[in-house]
């Protein structure tokens, strides 16, 4: 239990088209973008941790989670620094900076200096490459007779 960074994850193309769908293969694998407004996330307030849609690696919390009101869903940081990779992209006119999976360079989004507090980040992710897991989903057994331990709301 010493390693601190996942293992890279490599597949080839039809591999990944074997295992996503068509929409997500293209966000993840070609870094498409969804139209705003069209995806799972963007407004949902569902508690629980989005994993990345290729590998299950978590990637951000819904505690990070805020309405941006630009139909896609934002988060003011990721679950941990290491979880995602951030690379300049200047392919087109203005300069973004691309956020992909820190395990299998999956394509998420953008980040932006013009987020809330208390980062002023605003990671501007495709739902097309997250899945989000309830809390308590991590283990295979759930309602296996866990009463008392958390409160209901
Ligand atoms: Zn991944």
């Amino acid at each position: 239990m010493s390693e601190s960074k996942p293992d890279k994850i490599k597949k080839g193309e039809s591999e990944w088209l074997a295992q996503l769908t068509p929409e997500q293969f293209h966000v993840t694998r070609q870094a498409g973008t969804e139209r705003a407004f069209t995806g799972r996330y963007w407004n949902s307030k569902t508690p629980g941790t989005y994993v990345c849609v290729c590998c299950g690696e978590p990637l951000f919390s819904s505690d990070a989670k805020f309405d941006s009101g630009t139909g896609w869903p934002s988060f003011w940081e990721p679950l941990a620094p290491e979880a995602v990779d951030e690379h300049a992209d200047r392919a087109l006119w203005m300069k973004r900076t691309e956020v992909v999976c820190a395990r299998c360079d999956a394509h998420l989004g953008h980040v932006f200096p013009d987020g809330p507090e208390p980062t002023g980040l605003r990671y501007c992710m495709n739902s097309a490459a997250l899945d989000l897991q309830p809390p308590n989903a991590a283990e295979g057994g759930e309602g296996a007779g866990a009463s008392e331990a958390k409160a209901e709301e």
